[in-house]
């Protein structure tokens, strides 16, 4: 992926440098070890995911407004989830909530296929015209309620949802592959959460780890708030 010009009077390789300390700060020095997260966290540029006039923020260590109460993720929140969803190159992913496209384009440097639920109409246009500029072929975006899932493209080999509900979908546990991985914040108030890694055996059989505590915005929907 390449850096397009931006007028915040940073160059391309201003951007690459706050990027770089971005992965040692805020990724590495917090645990994350993965080498194929860290290199496509070092390549993707977020700052064309925000708006231009929060671009010299991009690469700061929180999430930062994207419009609508909606936020893009903090860059350590979006490493954790994709480290902990384990992705190989050939698998197919589920994203919940892919706001302004920035954490769908890095899954799809790191799966074979990724398919984006957004449920509110501004915020996907602009997280598919963000994606767009990018060019990632392997990208489908629809506008619903993600709380759903996407059943039509199901199983799923790794889901992911990027705001926080009451409790696990049900519809999203059904669409995982045996062998899956799904990341989903859970918690009983919008302010309280904890980051739950579910997986499904071979066999079916589904179990629950808590990874982190985390604050989301709210999971809207369904099997939502
Ligand atoms: N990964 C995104 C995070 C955006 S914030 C990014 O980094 O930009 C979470 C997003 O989840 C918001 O855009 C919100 O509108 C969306 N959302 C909330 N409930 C949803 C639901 N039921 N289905 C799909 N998207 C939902």
């Amino acid at each position: 992926m390449t850096d397009l010009p931006q007028k915040t009077g940073w160059n391309p390789d201003d951007y690459r440098i706050a990027r770089r300390k971005m992965v040692e700060l805020q990724l590495k020095k917090r645990g994350i070890r993965d080498a194929r997260v860290l290199e496509t966290m070092f390549r993707v540029p977020r700052h064309l995911f925000v708006d231009e006039a929060m671009a010299a923020q991009s690469y700061s260590d929180s999430p930062l407004p994207i419009g609508h109460g909606q936020t893009i993720s903090q860059p350590y929140i979006v490493a954790l989830m994709v480290e902990a969803l384990n992705l190989k190159p050939s698998d197919k992913v589920l994203e919940i909530g892919s706001g302004s496209g920035y954490q769908t384009a890095i899954l799809a440097a790191l799966a074979g296929e990724v398919f984006g639920v957004e449920r509110l109409e501004a915020i996907y246009q602009r997280g598919r015209e963000n994606l767009q500029r990018l060019g990632s072929a392997n990208i489908h975006l629809k506008l619903d309620d993600g709380t759903l899932g996407w059943p039509e493209n199901s199983p799923y080999d790794a889901i992911v949802v990027a705001a926080g509900g009451p409790k696990v979908p049900q519809p999203l546990v059904d669409q995982l592959a045996p062998g899956g991985r799904l990341i989903v914040p859970v918690g009983p108030t919008e302010k309280s959460q904890q980051l739950t890694l579910v997986t499904k055996d071979p066999q079916g059989v589904i179990s629950r780890t808590p990874l982190a505590d985390c604050r989301f915005v709210a999971l809207v929907g369904h099997h939502g708030w």
